[in-house]
């Protein structure tokens, strides 16, 4: 938090629409931030530089006449910090202001503002994206960031009811270890507001799958005998029991009970959705592999022809366990790998190819710059698995359109 001239500013690094963020600063007893000087605008810079998110709402709308900016708190508008060629209301529906926490070429500088979509899904996810409230006084953030809106949906109640929630609509059984709750980020000792923020994390990670994906392959799990979990906790865990190379089975029946994972609450607080997404995929694995030896016509030999696929593309740089002394300073290896740990084995090449399709589409697409590469292709080899596959996404085009 920071106090300037009376008032208090506070990021937080959740993925939530420009609605959404309004009414959870008007919760909290404030509003979202607006910004009425240089003064001001270095605060807020400052403040969003501790940040982990690409781009934070702010409290201003042209939602009502378009064109015509207003600050929610009604106060005029005079000092703007636009990037250049903002706003320029593009798809027609750029209704809502934002402030980059990084820097994309000269049109996407680091602090300057732009207008994005209700919810920024043009370009932007919600593992991206946070925003700021603001208080009119020390007391109100005091009130408001202990009141009982913080202390329970924070409540713990309504935790709880997110919770089932969530459980109920993709299959997963949620447990939140102790260990991740006496961390405060945010918050002084909220561990409510953490668990909230889990939450919402795997809500998002889900949110950016087609629908009923997640419920079809945890259906699976359960009909195989398996009660998907996610699991958040502290300590360090193994990976999910498909990054293992077994065909046998009954050695899968018998790997350890499915679990998405996160592994610390660092990791927490930087990436819980691409760390999800990445033991999802293997969730998607075990499926596939389990499919293939319940009946072999189903799946046929997909999945190993999309890793000796993968071994071709890869050729260059073949798979090696022990990819953290790899150099990677090879401009290429990011055409093929993307990610450095992508580059140890098939599976994990394939989970996080996944989850580069998803959660870094616009890199992937930038590093294709007119020409296929061969992150592209395997994008596409993936996509056509699954929606040969999975009812819920068949004839769909998930993964399909890198
Ligand atoms: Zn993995």
């Amino acid at each position: 938090m920071i106090e300037y001239n009376g008032f208090c500013y506070e990021f937080f690094d959740i993925g939530m629409t420009w609605h959404e963020a309004k009414e959870y600063c008007e919760k909290l007893g404030g509003y979202l931030a607006v910004v009425k000087s240089r003064k001001e605008q270095k605060i807020v810079k400052k403040l969003i530089s501790m940040g982990n998110r690409k781009i934070y709402w702010l409290g201003g709308t042209c939602e009502h006449s378009v064109g015509n900016w207003k600050w929610v708190t009604g106060e005029p508008w005079k000092y703007e910090n636009w990037a250049p060629g903002e706003p320029n209301c593009e798809f027609g529906k750029e209704f809502f202001l934002l402030i980059y926490n990084y820097t994309a070429g000269s049109h996407r500088p680091f602090g300057k503002w732009n207008d994005a979509d209700f919810d920024g899904s043009i370009f932007f996810w919600p593992n991206e994206k946070g925003f700021i409230c603001q208080w009119n006084s020390l007391e109100n953030y005091r009130k408001g960031t202990t009141s009982e809106f913080a202390q329970t949906r924070l409540p713990r109640a309504e935790n709880k009811i997110f919770k089932k929630e969530l459980e109920e609509k993709y299959g997963y059984k949620i447990i939140i270890e102790n260990s991740i709750l006496d961390n405060n980020f945010y918050l002084a000792k909220d561990s409510q507001y953490l668990e909230f923020k889990v939450l919402k994390e795997i809500e998002n990670a889900f949110s950016m799958l087609p629908d009923g994906f997640v419920r079809e392959v945890t259906k699976h799990q359960k009909r195989f005998g398996n009660q998907p979990s996610i699991v958040i906790r502290k300590r360090n865990v193994t990976d999910a029991p498909s990054a293992n190379h077994v065909w046998d089975y009954n050695i899968i029946k018998k790997s350890p009970i499915n679990r998405v994972q996160a592994k610390s609450a660092i990791f927490i607080r930087e990436d819980i959705i691409g760390n999800l997404l990445h033991e999802f995929c293997h969730e998607i694995a075990l499926t596939l592999k389990l499919l293939h030896l319940e009946n072999p016509k189903v799946v046929s030999d997909k999945l190993k022809i999309a890793e000796s696929f993968f071994l071709t593309k890869n050729k260059d740089f073949p798979y090696d366990l022990n990819y953290q002394s790899r150099d990677t300073s090879n401009e290429r290896f990011f055409d093929i790998y993307f990610t450095k740990y992508a580059s140890s084995e098939f599976w994990e090449d394939f989970a996080d190819t996944f989850v580069n399709a998803i959660i870094r589409a616009g890199d992937v697409n930038a590093c294709r710059n007119g020409i296929i590469k061969p992150i592209h292709e395997k994008i596409n080899m993936i996509g056509a698995i699954l929606s040969q596959t999975f009812v819920s996404i068949k004839d769909s085009d998930f993964l399909l359109k890198h």
